[in-house]
């Protein structure tokens, strides 16, 4: 699988990082993307990906730096005559969609959207021998991780997130862990993630390739340093991602 950052920055604006979103281009299969927070759709343009070739979008959480350019994205696409979209998401995902639509209701009938909500009993078939399964994290809000695979290869999402065990136990065998890491060592906070918090968890992470994303501005400066803590226990790579970093999976 291929897979590129489209966004890594969170709900404040940033010159260099747009919201979250990523893309994953399964080997036998058309692209996903995971999240689609304001900025994601510009970032296309600037991107190996077409928005029209999506053929999914995997929601984690419905927080706005997570789905500020969903209508955008739609509409786009239905004006350029491609009006139907699958879109994956976590319980409240077909509410939020229609309450959405209640607002511009001449939206509603140029769609065709087929929503799943997910939920971590089940495991679900995307086709071209890819699965899709989930956990839940630990956010203000209801929040997903989400674990892809293809054949022997898997990657996981942390999405929003304190580190916690039923998030690693996704990580089981899997080849990268994309992990959200929103503040910098020592931060005082809850709902998200520091390095501090992640060193206590990263006995239990199945991935040999760890990438941290969702960065606050307070991220900035402290890349080096969290690199260098992380690496102190973890054996394997660490990367901090950033907007249109491509990866192998
Ligand atoms: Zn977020
Ligand atoms: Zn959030």
């Amino acid at each position: 699988m291929k897979l590129q950052f489209l966004g890594t920055g969170v709900g404040i604006l940033q010159p260099d990082k747009v919201q979250s979103g990523f893309v994953v281009e399964p080997n036998y299969g058309r692209p996903l993307l995971f999240d689609c927070g304001a900025g994601i759709l510009q970032r296309f343009f600037e991107s190996d990906y077409d928005p029209l070739d999506i053929e999914a979008i995997v929601l984690s959480h419905l927080h706005l730096d997570h789905v500020s350019d969903v209508l955008a994205l739609l509409k786009s696409r239905w004006l350029c005559d491609k009006p139907e979209c699958r879109i994956i998401g976590p319980e409240g995902t077909q509410d939020w969609l229609d309450k959405m639509f209640d607002v511009y209701p001449y939206l509603q009938r140029g769609f065709d959207i087929t929503v799943t909500e997910m939920n971590p009993d089940i495991e679900l078939d995307l086709g071209w021998n890819c699965k899709l399964s989930c956990a839940p994290g630990i956010h203000s809000v209801p929040s997903l991780g989400y674990r892809l695979e293809e054949g022997d290869s898997a990657f996981v999402y942390s999405a929003d997130t304190e580190p916690c065990d039923s998030i690693m136990e996704l990580t089981k065998e899997a080849d990268v862990l994309i992990h959200e890491c929103s503040f910098p060592l020592n931060f005082e906070v809850t709902n998200h993630t520091t390095p501090d918090m992640l060193a206590s968890y990263l006995d239990k992470i199945g991935a040999d390739r760890l990438y941290l994303t969702h960065l606050y501005p307070h991220m900035q400066g402290h890349e080096e340093e969290t690199l260098e803590f992380l690496l102190k226990d973890f054996e394997g790579d660490v990367e901090i991602a950033t907007d249109l970093l491509k990866i192998e999976i």
